[in-house]
C-alpha cells in the first residue's frame, strides 16, 4: 500500500465560534469533512483513511463510516488533547502496510489530487513532505510583539499547509519519540524535522484554504462552483422599498426616525414614518421576508402610534436571524417642505444606529416633486429605499 491518510477533525473550532465544529458544516451540500476525505480518496495513491475526531462526534460517523472517503475509511479514532496526540493516534490506526501516511486537516477540503501525488512522491523520495506556499507578505519576527527584532529573507519563508506526507515507519517512531520528550509540536513537519527526517515542500496553492472563519465557507463555496462550472448567486441581496403618508396639520412630523418642525406631519396608524417604512420594506425585502405591513399590521391596535424606530429594529432582528447583515441603504424622501438637507445627517446617523451599522453606509436625500400631484402640493410625504445585504451563512452555523 502506497499512502494512508490520516484527517484530522477532532478540534472544537473555537475560532469560528462557539460550540460548533466546523468541519461538520455544510460546503455546497457536503459537509467540510466529507469533502476533505473525498479530496484524499480521489488521488489514486491514497488507499486507506483513518479519521480522527472528537469523542462526540464518533458515534454519529461511525454510523456512516461506509458512506464516507469513497469506502477507503479503514478506522475513525478518538482525537487526543494536542493535536500532536491525535495525530499519534491516527497514525497508529494505519495499515502497517502503508509505507507513507498523509497527515491532514479535516479543514482543508479543497485540496487538489495533483498536489497530493507530487507530495507523495517528494515523501517516497526524501522521507517526508510538506505542501506551502511561498510567503507573500514580508515576515518581521519580534520578541516582544512590539519592536522589530529582524525582517527575515522573503525567498526563505513558505507558510504551511497539509497534506503532510511521511514515510510511516520513521514518522512513527518520531512522533513517539515527541510525546516521550514532552515537548508540545503543533506542526507534523516539524516531528519529523526533530527526528532528522529530511521533509521536502512541495507548492500547494492558494485555493487548498483552511476553513477557519465563518466568512472562509463562502469563498471555499465559489471555489468549489467555478471547479464544477457551476453559477452560484453571489453572497449579496437587494431590495427596495416604498411608502407613501398623507400630511396633515396637527401632527408631529417625524421623518427617519428624527423629529422635524413642521406645521404638517405624516398621518398614520403608526408614527407615519414614511422613511423609515421604506427602508423596513426595502430590508425585509432583499431577505425573503414579509413585507411591513404583514408584520405590524395596521388594523393591529398594539401598533397604534407605535414608534417606527422600534419596528425598523424588529426587521433587523428578523434579517439578521435570516443570515444577512447590512451592507449599505440608499434612500430618498419626496416631499415639498419642510427641507431635508438640514436634516439629512441626523437621519442617517439615526437608520445606522438602528441598524447598527456606520453613517457612511446609510444615504439620505430629498426630492420635490416640482409641484406636480398631490406629493408636489404638499400633501404627501413618499419614500423609496434600496439596501444591499450581506450573507452571513448563519444557516450554515445553525445546522
Ligand atoms: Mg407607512
Amino acid at each position: 500500500m502506497r499512502c494512508a491518510a490520516v484527517v484530522v477533525a477532532a478540534g472544537r473550532g473555537s475560532r469560528f465560534g462557539a460550540g460548533h465544529n466546523k468541519v461538520l458544516l455544510p460546503l455546497g451540500g457536503r459537509s467540510v469533512l466529507e469533502r476533505s476525505l473525498d479530496a484524499l480518496a480521489d488521488s489514486s495513491g491514497v488507499e486507506a483513511l483513518v479519521v480522527v475526531a472528537h469523542r462526540d462526534d464518533l458515534p454519529a460517523l461511525r454510523d456512516r463510516r461506509s458512506d464516507l472517503g469513497r469506502g477507503k475509511v479503514v478506522a475513525i479514532v478518538e482525537g487526543g488533547a494536542r493535536r500532536l496526540d491525535s495525530v499519534a493516534a491516527g497514525v497508529r490506526a494505519c495499515p502497517e502496510q502503508a509505507r507513507n501516511v498523509a497527515i491532514h486537516d479535516a479543514a482543508r477540503p479543497l485540496i487538489r489530487a495533483e498536489v497530493i501525488e507530487r507530495a507523495l512522491e517528494a515523501s517516497e523520495r526524501a522521507g517526508g513532505a510538506v505542501v506551502a506556499m511561498a510567503a507573500v507578505d514580508t515576515v518581521k519576527r519580534s520578541i516582544n510583539g512590539i519592536r522589530v527584532d529582524a525582517t527575515l529573507p522573503r525567498s526563505e519563508i513558505f507558510l504551511a499547509q497539509t497534506p503532510q506526507i511521511f514515510r510511516r515507519e520513521p514518522f512513527l517512531r518520531a512522533l513517539e519519540a515527541a510525546i516521550a520528550s514532552g515537548r508540545d509540536f503543533t506542526d507534523d513537519a516539524a516531528v519529523a524535522e526533530a527526528a532528522g527526517i529530511p521533509v521536502e515542500i512541495v507548492m500547494g496553492d492558494g485555493e487548498n484554504l483552511k476553513i477557519t472563519y465563518q466568512e472562509d465557507l463562502p469563498r471555499a463555496e465559489a471555489i468549489l462552483a467555478k471547479r464544477e462550472g457551476a453559477a452560484t448567486p453571489a453572497p449579496f441581496r437587494v431590495g427596495t422599498g416604498f411608502d407613501v403618508h398623507r400630511l396633515v396639520p396637527g401632527r408631529r412630523c417625524v421623518l427617519g426616525g428624527i423629529e422635524i418642525e413642521s406645521p404638517v406631519g405624516p398621518l398614520g396608524h403608526s408614527d407615519g414614518d414614511a422613511l423609515l417604512h421604506a427602508v423596513a420594506d426595502a430590508l425585509l425585502g432583499a431577505a425573503g421576508l414579509d413585507d411591513l405591513g404583514t408584520l405590524f399590521s395596521d388594523r393591529n391596535p398594539k401598533y397604534k402610534d407605535a414608534d417606527s424606530r422600534k419596528l425598523l429594529a424588529e426587521c433587523v432582528a428578523q434579517v439578521r436571524r435570516a443570515g444577512f447583515v447590512v451592507n449599505n441603504v440608499d434612500a430618498f424622501l419626496v416631499l415639498e417642505r419642510p427641507k431635508i438637507a438640514p436634516h439629512r445627517e441626523a437621519m442617517r446617523a439615526s437608520i445606522a444606529s438602528i441598524l447598527e451599522v456606520s453613517p457612511s453606509q446609510v444615504n439620505v436625500k430629498g426630492k420635490t416633486a416640482e409641484g406636480l400631484g398631490a406629493l408636489g402640493a404638499g400633501d404627501a410625504v413618499a419614500a423609496q429605499a434600496t439596501v444591499l445585504l450581506q450573507s452571513v451563512l448563519v444557516r450554515c452555523v445553525g445546522s
